[in-house]
C-alpha cells in the first residue's frame, strides 16, 4: 500500500485539511516527486495559502519524517539558484558563486526557504 505522509497530516490536524488538500493538488499539478523541492513563496502564490501556514503544514511534515527544510542560497546578480543545504547558511563571510565565478557577499533577502519531499505523498 502506498504510504500517504499528508493524509496523515489531515487526520491529525482537521483543521488543517482542506490546505492540506490543496498543497496535495499542486504538489500533484507541479509534478513534484520525492527529491524535489518545494518553493514555500511558489507554493503559497499558486495555492493560495499563506506562508505562514503552509510553514505550520510542512514543519508537521517535517516531524514526521515528510519533508526536509532546506535553505536556497539565490544570486542578487544573476538571479538564479546557486546551492542548496539543509541548514542556514553562514552569510559572514562572502561564498563562492557558480553564476558569477567568484565569491561575494550574500544577504539574508538572497535565502529562500523550501522543502524537499523525503516520501511518495
Ligand atoms: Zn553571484
Amino acid at each position: 500500500m502506498e504510504y500517504k505522509g499528508l493524509d496523515v497530516i489531515g487526520k491529525m490536524y482537521p483543521e488543517l485539511r482542506d490546505n492540506v488538500e490543496k498543497l496535495r493538488q499542486y504538489i500533484k499539478g507541479a509534478g513534484l516527486t520525492t527529491g524535489d523541492l518545494i518553493d514555500i513563496q511558489h507554493a503559497a502564490a499558486s495555492t493560495m495559502i499563506s506562508e505562514a501556514q503552509l510553514r505550520q503544514i510542512f514543519d508537521i511534515g517535517v516531524e514526521l519524517g515528510l519533508f526536509t527544510r532546506m535553505y536556497r542560497l539565490q544570486c542578487s546578480i544573476h538571479g538564479g539558484f546557486i546551492c542548496e543545504q539543509n541548514e542556514p547558511f553562514d552569510l559572514s563571510h562572502p561564498i563562492f558563486c557558480d553564476l558569477c565565478g567568484e565569491e561575494h557577499e550574500f544577504t539574508q533577502y538572497d535565502v529562500c526557504e523550501a522543502y524537499r519531499i523525503d516520501v511518495i505523498l
